[in-house]
């Protein structure tokens, strides 16, 4: 080999030997010399996001057994504040200032997320809480129940079964024929008067 190509050729394995020395340092032992409270700290974050990942996969989010409707972001500009609070994050309005509470006309409440049918105005009961308030669905199958043990209660949660909007609970204690009351936030619903006007 001639002196030219030696210098040549060292001179390109001193560089790959520095790059390579380099890259390790920043991208792999650096994480080492981190002490080691630091890593575990990673590590904990790392398995709180897959957790969560998890969960929103189990629960009403757009995912598991529910269609997706719209995205999140359609959704945050299709419904209000309020609407987006109480269907997409179990959210409860308040009571007596809410839209349907005290309302008597006739029609049909719908869901405001996807339009499915869920409860007549022919069901809707005064219930004194300042909620709009149904002994039964219009289709047992338009709405799903599940187990709430959120806020130190035991209850049951009501979603829509088409896109799983969040709408309310439902409670034993009302009136005939079903004994039944459905609690519902108004900000859940859509009321079609029965001549078709929105309310
Ligand atoms: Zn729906």
């Amino acid at each position: 080999m001639k002196p030219k190509n030696l210098i040549l050729f060292v001179s390109i394995i001193l560089s790959a030997f520095v790059f390579t020395a380099f890259a390790v340092k920043s991208f792999g032992w650096s994480l080492f010399e981190q002490n080691p409270a630091q890593i575990k700290n990673m590590a904990v974050k790392v398995n709180f996001k897959q957790k969560n990942i998890i969960k929103s996969a189990d629960s009403t989010d757009f995912c598991g057994e529910f269609k997706p409707v719209m995205s999140k972001e359609e959704l945050k500009d299709k419904l209000s504040d309020e609407q987006f609070k109480v269907t997409q994050e179990k959210g409860t309005e308040r009571p007596f200032s809410n839209k349907y509470w005290d309302n008597h006309d006739k029609g049909m409440y719908y869901c405001v997320v996807c339009g499915q049918e869920l409860f007549n105005s022919d069901t809707k009961f005064e219930s004194g809480t300042g909620w709009p308030s149904f002994f039964k669905p219009v289709k047992d199958e338009n709405v799903k129940e599940e187990e709430d043990v959120t806020l130190g209660m035991h209850r049951t949660e009501v979603v829509c079964s088409n896109c799983g909007a969040h709408l309310g609970h439902v409670f034993d204690d009302g009136p005939n024929p079903t004994g039944l009351r459905y609690c519902m936030n108004s900000a859940a619903l859509n009321f079609k008067k029965t001549d078709g006007v929105d309310k």
